[in-house]
């Protein structure tokens, strides 16, 4: 059995998770789940290691750290088959990532020295410093879609600016954040620095959330969850930082290229078995575009190859679970009678596993439930519209604002169309949503604040003013 880290022990926990493998849906592993004492003590001992970890200079917490990357570094193939094994992505896929917490990790390392206050020229002789100083234990809770990668985007800043950290991986995924929280201690994190507690997210993250000791809040995960951790945290004014759910469009104008056009719109919303914040769900495509780039996503949603994620030449392996599946399978249901139309795909393969082949429907439009919530799965709604107005106005008919995609090849019309999309990242002719060292997040109900590059740092840190007096 994996059990709990807290401080330097291993701990069995209060009762066991069954981790199962989507590619077969069978068991994989027993983890230990945390339960409401085993919180406290992780909360514990990050608050007694706050002082010392804290107290290091910002380039002796570096050494760690990089250290800490080199590790994952040698270990990414064990990371990626962990992964791929545990969440069903391709194996590419996830050794891609595991190589992303190893550059993550190498950024923040880096970062930690370059990231300092200010001299203020106030209106009294003297002098005004700002300081950024460290929040104390910061409590990071993490959906099941990009287990590793998200745990990292919060701890790489969280550590570098001196905080101490529990993490909560998601039930249905813990083992690589437990794998990570060895490997930080291999490289030399005081013992309480790093916590790694899976547990129930209504009673371990909740728990978290109330707690008096926690500082912060960082999470991914659902857009109503982080709504009531955003309440529970009210009680103690706790900070929160939320990567929230997205319907994020992909607005394709008719002077671009189809088939590259059509390649993207797919790769977008179908990597990851459609199981991704960024997924570009709703392609909205000018009309006299819009039949022949229906047709070419067809084709080549036809043609992905959905299956084992372990072979290398695997497109898309299953979603995560049973339920997942089903909830898809409804909106596939509910598409037909919302009256949109049905193009291609939504079957479920012969075998075990939670596969569902990636299904297109077209002629959809604002006000159904197919283009208005998140489905988290490998279905895209496509719709079309006449005028960038109507484009934009569509794009920006939605609760969500994290991220998006604008195909053109008019250079002031993607500037005015860039600027007016309401979504915290936007790329165009591109489908990336993810660079390292630029701010990642969503406007609206999409989330608050902000990861990854230097804007991380400010949403782990104080700010404080310190006024010498001379006179
Ligand atoms: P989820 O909200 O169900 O769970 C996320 C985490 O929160 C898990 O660790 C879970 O145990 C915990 N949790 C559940 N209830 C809680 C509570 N009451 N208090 C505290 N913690 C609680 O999300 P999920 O299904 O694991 O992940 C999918 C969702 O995450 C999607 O909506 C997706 O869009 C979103 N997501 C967002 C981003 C982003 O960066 N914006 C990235 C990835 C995923």
């Amino acid at each position: 059995m994996h059990q709990l880290i807290i401080g330097d022990r291993r701990l069995k926990g209060a009762g066991t998770i069954s981790v199962t493998e989507p590619a077969t849906g069978r068991p994989m592993a027993e983890v230990a789940a945390a339960g409401s004492e085993d919180l406290d003590q992780a909360v514990a001992a990050a608050k007694a290691a706050f002082p010392e970890w804290s107290g290091r200079t910002a380039v002796a917490r570096a050494e760690v750290l990089f250290r800490f990357s080199s590790l994952v570094r040698e270990h990414v193939e064990e990371l990626a088959l962990l992964e791929a094994r545990n969440v069903g992505k391709p194996i590419g896929d996830a050794r891609w990532e595991a190589n992303h917490v190893a550059d993550t990790l190498r950024y923040y390392a880096g970062a930690a020295d370059k990231f300092f206050g200010e001299t203020v020229q106030v209106g009294k002789p003297g002098l005004d410093i700002t300081l950024r100083q460290a929040m104390g234990v910061v409590g990071l809770i993490v959906p099941w879609n990009f287990p590793m990668v998200i745990a990292t985007w919060k701890l790489g800043p969280a550590l570098a600016t001196g905080n101490t950290v529990v993490l909560k991986p998601a039930s249905l995924t813990p083992l690589s954040a437990l794998r990570l929280g060895e490997l930080g201690l291999e490289a030399g994190l005081p013992p309480g620095v790093l916590n790694v507690v899976p547990g129930p997210g209504a009673r371990i993250g909740q728990q978290m959330s109330a707690h008096p000791d926690v500082a912060k809040i960082a999470f991914t995960g659902e857009t109503e969850t982080g709504r009531r951790i955003m309440a529970t945290a009210a009680a103690t004014i706790k900070r929160v930082s939320l990567e929230l759910g997205g319907k994020s469009p992909n607005i394709i104008f008719a002077d671009v290229d189809v088939e590259e056009a059509a390649r993207h719109a797919c790769a977008s919303v179908f990597a990851n078995a459609g199981q991704d914040c960024c997924a570009r769900a709703r392609v909205i495509v000018e009309r006299s575009l819009y039949p022949r780039l229906v047709e070419a996503m067809a084709a080549v949603t036809t043609a992905m190859k959905v299956g084992d994620p372990l072979k290398e030449t695997t497109e898309m392996g299953p979603v995560i679970s049973a339920a997942q599946r089903d909830s898809t399978e409804r909106y596939i249901a509910l598409a037909r009678q919302e009256g949109a139309r049905y193009v291609c795909g939504g079957e479920r393969p012969d075998g075990d596993g939670f596969f569902l082949r990636p299904s297109i429907f077209a002629d959809a439009k604002p006000g159904m439930r197919i283009v208005d919530e998140e489905i988290f799965g490998p279905m895209v709604v496509v719709i079309p519209f006449d005028t960038e107005a109507e484009a934009v106005s569509i794009a920006n008919d939605s609760i969500y604002g994290l991220s998006g995609s604008l195909w053109t090849n008019d250079l002031k019309r993607a500037l005015r169309v860039a600027r007016a999309v309401r979504t915290g990242v936007l790329s165009v002719n591109s489908s990336s949503s993810v660079h390292l060292q630029a701010p990642f997040g969503g406007f609206k109900q999409s989330g608050l604040g902000r990861e990854l590059g230097m804007h991380a740092l400010e949403h782990y840190t104080e700010i404080k003013n310190v006024y010498f007096e001379t006179n």
